[in-house]
């Protein structure tokens, strides 16, 4: 656990693969700015400071490799809380649920690991979630128009079984 430093997540992210997947994100991003849709506009900032922890969930029945804990996907008015705030600070003070079995993830005080939270952990958007599928699956050649969050997650972000019987946050207390 906490083994890969914030320095060794550089290095990985300057692989050519993870540059050309950071890459077509950004460009992904300035198409998407444009859209006028208020509940899927990512403020600037926030997108470029999302954290990649690149890091095995530190949940035992998990260990799934965490490559991105997909904070722009939390609804906007709980972006608003000081936990999302340390959260893409990379700082401790506020649980997400790791993507793939949902356990709440939090970083530790000097920002290298993630550890399991004791806190209520933020969920990610169903309304936000769906739209980004969606967008990534027009966008595809051919359009896949039938993309899901589980699908797009998978291929775009490389974390296939994540997002699976997720409880989104409109789903009410899982
Ligand atoms: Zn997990």
């Amino acid at each position: 656990m906490g083994t890969i430093t914030r320095r060794d997540q550089g290095r990985f992210r300057s692989f050519p693969v993870e540059a050309d997947d950071h890459f077509f994100t950004l460009c992904r991003f300035s198409t998407l700015a444009s859209v006028p849709r208020n509940e899927y506009a990512v403020p600037f900032r926030e997108a470029f400071m999302a954290p990649w922890p690149n890091q095995p969930c530190p949940h035992s029945n998990c260990g799934q490799q965490i490559l991105d804990l997909l904070v722009e996907m939390v609804a906007n008015a709980d972006q608003a809380r000081p936990e999302f705030r340390a959260l893409v600070a990379q700082s401790s003070g506020g649980a997400i649920t790791c993507p793939y079995c949902q356990g709440a993830v939090e970083y530790t005080e000097d920002s290298q690991s993630l550890v399991i939270s004791t806190r209520s952990p933020l969920r990610y958007s169903r309304v936000k979630m769906e739209l980004r599928a969606r967008d990534y699956g027009i966008h595809k050649s051919p359009p896949d128009l039938a993309m899901t969050p589980e699908q797009s997650v998978a291929e775009e972000k490389l974390m296939p079984g994540a997002l699976q019987a997720y409880t989104y946050a409109e789903d009410g207390p899982p």
